[in-house]
């Protein structure tokens, strides 16, 4: 079965779990989630899947007290800017970290989990969050 023939959906939660984007071949710029086209370069972009280290380090964070719908289990719970290895920065949960832990630079590292339970249907939305890497240095 050819890429193309996958739904939508299911492509993108592909590129979700392996923390998969684009790079651009003209001019190095990688891109999470992946474009098409690089902005840099535009016509003379050269666009090509790229897989990140999952790697990288905290940017700035918040925690979050008062969840939204489907997230009331966690609260409260650290959403960090996180800026890949690569380059590229993510907005994600942080998980296996306590709000006191938590600081800008914190090396952390990309793990896939359960994110949520969706009302009543009981679908189960996957994705990633990033964690601490235990015993990493900052830079
Ligand atoms: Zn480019």
């Amino acid at each position: 079965m050819s890429d193309r023939s996958v739904p939508l959906f299911w492509r993108k939660s592909k590129q979700m779990y392996n923390l998969i984007g684009s790079e651009c071949i003209t001019c190095g710029t990688r891109y999470f989630p992946g474009r098409r086209i690089c902005p840099q370069c535009r016509k003379e972009g050269q666009m090509h899947e790229f897989k990140f280290s999952g790697k990288g380090q905290v940017v700035t964070y918040s925690v979050v007290r008062d969840a939204p719908e489907g997230y009331e289990l966690e609260v409260p719970y650290i959403v960090a800017i996180v800026q890949l290895e690569e380059g590229p920065r993510l907005t994600t949960p942080i998980t296996y970290c306590d709000l006191d832990e938590i600081f800008i630079g914190m090396p952390v590292e990309a793990c896939f989990r359960k994110l949520r339970e969706a009302g009543d249907h009981g679908i189960i939305i996957y994705g990633y969050k990033f964690r601490p890497i235990k015993g990493a240095k900052p830079n």
